[in-house]
């Protein structure tokens, strides 16, 4: 997630906090030490109020971090990476650096989770039965805990992607049709319909009187149904690209240039009249560099007749993939380092160009076809 700050490594996992964070810190402190605390707990000063609601809300976001780090550890514990977690305004976040390969490591993944944060609210309750005869911060704190433990246990076991809950239903559907992406789309569905349910009582909240409340609730399902229409519309990339090769979506012959050509012929004949951005450069038939735009940025016009293509382009690093590549495997390369396209090579020659727009352009046909999967083609998931 952008916009956050490294916090701490625990276990060689790193922590992170992203800035809406400290919007969710302030509003839990004040409705704990506004709300919460005074009624449950009457007669205390206002100051003590305020004390008691800061450290409950820090341990809340604590007890969130370890309810991520049961995910992250049992993730890394079967071999998958572990990029990091963030807290971020609704809670956390874990980063995985890939799909978990089985059901079985999917459910383990997702129900840790939840079995963390009741393990914790149940630890939390016996601390505040302990103590429950004295009336002081640190017993309300203990109630508090075993309370919003138990909430998070429960809400993050609703069965709806990309909740826990909702990876446990895809981890049970996956398992009984052996499809991994019927699952996926089945798991957001479910997902999207509780996140209208939510906005639904949110709005209902706002409406009755409860805006704050009403908002946040509202505010959770609008994120609930961001988060799983993203991973529905990614699945049904991800089954249409399946086992595609990039041959099939790139353009073919791409226009080149020659390392000897003046950069105002570059910028004249192909940049401004053929509407180019960027071209492979070539040499007796063999590639040697790209030059683009951004290349030729840097030469102040009244030197353009007098510069060859060969001063300005780039040889390295030349990001390509071969004809025969997945086109899963270029979009990686597009993503990982923000490319516009890609050079497609073989024996030393540029024989294509792929972009992103290219891919999607493919994506888009085959929906328009209603064709979801070419018959025959095989991939890791069945
Ligand atoms: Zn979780």
């Amino acid at each position: 997630m952008k916009a956050s700050f490294r916090l701490v490594t625990i276990a060689g996992i790193e922590i992170g906090i992203h800035y809406t964070w400290l919007l969710a810190f302030a509003l839990i402190t004040w409705t704990l030490a506004e709300g919460f605390f005074p009624d449950a707990f009457p007669g205390w000063s206002t100051a003590t109020y305020w004390v008691t609601g800061v450290i409950a809300a820090l341990l809340l976001f604590l007890s969130v971090l370890v309810h991520e780090l049961a995910h992250s550890l049992v993730a890394r514990s079967r071999g998958l990476p572990v990029q990091g977690i963030t807290l971020f305004i609704f809670g956390g976040v874990s980063s995985l650096g890939a799909e978990a390969r089985s059901a079985w490591e999917e459910f383990a993944i997702a129900v840790v989770g939840p079995a963390t944060s009741l393990l914790l609210a149940a630890a939390f309750g016996v601390g505040y039965w302990a103590t429950a005869h004295q009336d002081s911060p640190p017993t309300a704190i203990l109630a508090y805990l075993a309370l919003i433990n138990a909430m998070l246990g429960l809400f993050n076991l609703l069965p709806g992607f990309p909740l826990d809950g909702g990876r446990v239903l895809r981890a049970a559907i996956w398992g009984a049709t052996g499809s991994f992406y019927r699952a996926t789309r089945i798991a957001a569905g479910v997902g999207q319909g509780l996140a209208f349910l939510f906005i639904g009582w949110g709005v209902f909240q706002v409406l009755t009187g409860n805006v704050l409340g009403g908002l946040w609730i509202a505010f959770i399902g609008w994120f609930l149904n961001s988060a799983a229409e993203a991973s529905r519309q990614e699945t049904v990339v991800q089954e249409t690209l399946r086992g595609v090769r990039v041959s099939e979506v790139m353009e073919r012959n791409p226009e080149v240039i020659s390392p000897g050509f003046a950069v105002d012929v570059l910028v004249r004949d192909f940049f401004l009249q053929r509407g180019k951005r960027a071209l492979p450069v070539h040499e007796d038939g063999q590639l040697v560099g790209i030059v683009s735009i951004t290349d030729v940025k840097g030469v102040a016009p009244d030197k353009w007749a007098s510069t060859r293509v060969a001063q300005v382009m780039t040889t390295t690093p030349l990001w390509s993939v071969s004809p025969d590549s997945d086109v899963a495997e270029a979009l990686r390369l597009l993503a990982e380092r923000g490319l516009n396209q890609l050079l497609v090579v073989a024996g030393g020659a540029a024989v294509g160009v792929v972009s992103r727009e290219n891919i999607l352009r493919y994506v888009q046909l085959m929906s328009d076809l209603g064709v979801s999967r070419r018959p025959g083609a095989l991939g890791r998931r069945g």
